[in-house]
């Protein structure tokens, strides 16, 4: 039985005649701590007439029988996320590709942070998508299903194709990203236990990052930089409060709010006052590391911190537009020992454009310093490698070759153990096919297929690759030319590709 609570009025036993299902691509306990979904399952569930189920890849049995769902969107945050939803396809016996979908099929569509980015690689397996933030389009695009349920796919294709930010494969030409206004605050709708942050009260405090480095997705599909009203974010935390301890300040660079500080008084208040606050918060930026936001978080039971700074090196960081400095380093390093952090874990990126050994070197260099300065506190380092995103200004460079990255990974592992510092880094084999994802194009729709018949390991798209005689680095590592066309310059959206190609211009000569 699920202690599941609800924050908003339930409409219990509702018998809408339009019944949908809500996919997450992945199990119950991370679409339960997934802020995006939950909210827009809020929203949908929130309409009148509509029967909305949430599916995820664990869910044994649906209550609404397939045959009487209407329309299936999904919600797409990560690049592998496609072969979820060929399960589900299979699962249900759902034709892959759209176009052999006739009338009996509902329509299928899908939206998230990957879909507004490039949605190429997946046009032929949806009948549409939602590009940008999805709260209103969302609800713009099932009420148009709702109000045309009785014409044909294509009728309805045609109608959702004049919806902004809903783009249509078969119809749309260009696609305007949507762009919420967040006068209102987006919290968790749904506490429960049997989410991956368990009983965890999620409030976004801001959306996107004004930082702009070059290879961020989550700056750039996001701007410009928003926050929410820091009433609002009172409103949401009180709320939230009153049904659990545990609350975490969501958004790309929370500390930016305008009144973070003024939010981190209020809930260190309440902690002084004797209450039991657990407070979490997505990464900080080293340059906002403030005595009063560190100690609010410590107080709040915070051990350790994680904090992005993308390259070891000066040089880099300056390319990127990760403008830090190794002293702006140390002293957020003395405050976080100062207020009683017991240890940060440094979050960093390799094979960057233009990275040589010596921005490696960097990184140890660095490493050595902090673990001399600062002794019996947690130094750890989590690396990714580079991956091209479309819309941002790296989205022209390919990546460094898998083989070099390899060896700059095993070395920089090597010698922070000598160090006796801990480290991660992901696997440039896997990267490499995310980058294939990031920049990929309907051609592709073959051969994701046969990578989820082979089974969706790194053998697969080798051998997917290979019997389809495809150049992967095509989409992975060759450099582009500013001149070239791309296959997602269709969705338009700030500050658009002219600056885009300017910025990464400057951003190259230093
Ligand atoms: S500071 Fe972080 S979130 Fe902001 S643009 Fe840079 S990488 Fe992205």
């Amino acid at each position: 039985m699920s202690n599941d609570i609800y924050l908003y009025n339930r409409i219990m036993g509702k018998h809408g005649d339009f019944n949908m299902w809500f996919v997450f691509p992945g199990p119950e306990s991370f679409a339960l701590s997934s802020l995006g979904y939950m909210w827009l399952f809020k929203a949908i569930d929130s309409e009148e007439g509509v029967n909305v189920e949430r599916v995820y890849d664990d869910l044994k049995t649906t209550d609404i029988m397939f045959s009487d769902v209407n329309l299936i969107a999904f919600s797409i945050s990560f690049d592998f996320d496609y072969l979820s939803v060929f399960k589900f396809f299979e699962k249900y016996n759902i034709p892959f590709l759209s176009n052999d979908r006739g009338e009996d099929y509902p329509l299928i569509y899908a939206g998230g942070p990957v879909i507004t980015s490039n949605p190429e690689p997946y046009k032929n397996f949806f009948d549409f998508f939602v590009i940008g933030d999805g709260e209103d389009v969302n609800t713009e695009a099932i009420n148009l299903c709702i109000k045309n349920k009785n014409l044909s796919k294509n009728e309805k294709l045609k109608i959702l194709s004049e919806t902004n930010g809903v783009y249509v494969p078969n119809f749309s030409r260009t696609v305007v990203k949507a762009t919420k206004k967040l006068s209102e605050c987006i919290y968790t709708p749904v506490i429960s236990e049997n989410s991956f942050f368990k009983n965890t009260f999620i409030v976004e405090v801001e959306r996107g990052c004004a930082n702009r480095c070059g290879f961020c997705l989550a700056s750039y599909i996001n701007l410009p930089i928003r926050f929410v009203p820091y009433e609002e974010i009172i409103y949401a935390i009180d709320l939230g409060l009153k049904y659990t301890n545990k609350l975490a300040l969501l958004g790309a660079q929370v500390t930016a709010h305008p009144d973070f500080e003024k939010i981190c008084r209020y809930i260190h208040s309440k902690i002084k006052g004797g209450e039991n606050i657990e407070l979490g918060v997505s990464s900080l930026r080293v340059d906002s590391f403030k005595k009063e936001i560190v100690q609010t978080l410590v107080d709040a039971g915070q051990k350790n911190l994680t904090l992005a700074i993308e390259a070891g090196s000066e040089r880099l960081r300056k390319l990127i537009n990760k403008n830090l400095s190794e002293k702006q380093i140390f002293e957020a390093l003395d405050v976080a020992v100062d207020c009683g952090l017991k240890g940060i874990k440094f979050y960093g990126m390799l094979g960057l454009p233009t990275e040589t050994v010596e921005d490696i070197q960097e990184i140890i260099n660095l490493a050595s310093k902090i673990k001399s300065k600062y002794k019996g506190f947690d130094v750890s380092f989590g690396f990714s490698t580079f991956v091209p995103k479309a819309h941002t200004p790296f989205q022209w460079f390919g990546r460094e070759d898998e083989k070099s990255l390899e060896k700059k990974s095993n070395f920089l592992k090597k010698e922070l153990h000598k160090l006796g510092i801990q480290s991660t880094v992901t696997s440039p084999k896997w990267d490499y096919y995310q980058a294939v994802l990031s920049r990929g194009d309907s051609k592709l729709t073959e051969f994701l297929i046969k990578v989820y018949e082979y089974g969706g390991k790194l053998g697969a798209y080798r051998r997917a690759a290979k019997d389809l005689n495809l150049n992967l680095d095509y989409y992975a590592t060759e450099n582009y030319s500013y001149d070239k066309e791309l296959p997602w310059d269709f969705i338009e959206m700030t500050p658009g590709k002219e600056f885009l190609i300017k910025e990464s211009k400057r951003l190259l000569e230093g």
